[in-house]
């Protein structure tokens, strides 16, 4: 039989700021372009969550007021589902209003949002409106199995939630030159248990960084080897220039 990636979109009408939905097209191409076959399921409110049927659970940033409307179905309805899938070794990614939700809670106010505890942390809106946002390109080191040395993610954040993350929580990677990260001030940004990725990072993130989707892909798939390799020179020349604005250069 082909072999297949089963990617589940968590809320694409309502969590994809940003160009998010970038990150799902970038991961078909990339399939395509290798002979990899690819499915790509919608999955809302209402909708059942089958922890088994996907290979990759994927939800990307919304402002506020999706992140509430989403947060309860997430929470009563798929929180089960997506622990089981976690815990079999599912990939899951979730970028910034995502990512928090990977959380125990996140507080707007006198408002406390629920997040689906899968990870170790919260977010606390600060106070201040926009001004109190953290805004602009980032670049973070990160480590990760099956990959020699340290190695870039670039991209942009925007996000007036601070996250910190709990004891039992580890970063997805170290903030280099100007960006903020989880806090702006830990210089820790994202959160990484196994296969399961929070991060503030839009871009979107994998156009960007094609080196990470491809990582992902072959992690998602359980395969020992690293992908084959494609023609990146468009792709390379995204992840310098991104580099380049978040102050870190090649
Ligand atoms: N609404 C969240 C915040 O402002 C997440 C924003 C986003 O996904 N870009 O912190």
């Amino acid at each position: 039989m082909r072999e297949r990636l089963r990617v589940c979109a968590l809320y694409p009408e309502l969590m994809s700021i940003y160009a998010d939905r970038g990150n799902l097209l970038l991961l078909e191409r990339r399939c395509a372009w290798r002979g990899i076959g690819f499915e790509l399921t919608a999955v809302g409110h209402g909708d059942a969550l089958d922890p088994d049927a996907h290979d990759l659970f994927y939800m990307g940033g919304g402002q506020d007021r999706d992140q509430e409307l989403v947060a309860e179905d997430l929470h009563t309805d798929k929180r089960d589902a997506l622990h089981a899938a976690g815990a079999r070794g599912a990939a899951i990614l979730a970028v910034c209003g995502g990512y928090q939700l990977l959380g125990h809670h996140y507080e707007l106010g006198d408002r406390r949002v629920p997040g689906i505890g899968l990870v170790d942390l919260v977010t606390v809106r600060a106070p201040g409106g926009t001004a109190a946002r953290l805004v602009g390109n980032v670049a973070i080191e990160v480590e990760l199995p099956g990959i020699d040395g340290v190695r870039t993610l670039a991209g942009f954040e925007n996000h007036g939630g601070r996250t910190q993350l709990g004891t039992g929580a580890t970063p997805l990677g170290r903030v280099l030159g100007r960006g903020h990260g989880n806090d702006g001030r830990s210089g820790w940004e994202g959160v990484r248990k196994g296969l399961i990725i929070g991060t503030y990072l839009h871009g979107p993130l994998l156009p960007k960084n094609v080196w990470f989707a491809d990582w992902l892909v072959q992690q998602a798939l359980g395969r020992d080897e690293p992908m084959s390799s494609l023609d990146d020179r468009l792709e390379d020349a995204a992840h310098q220039s991104a580099r380049r604005a978040a102050g870190v250069s090649a």
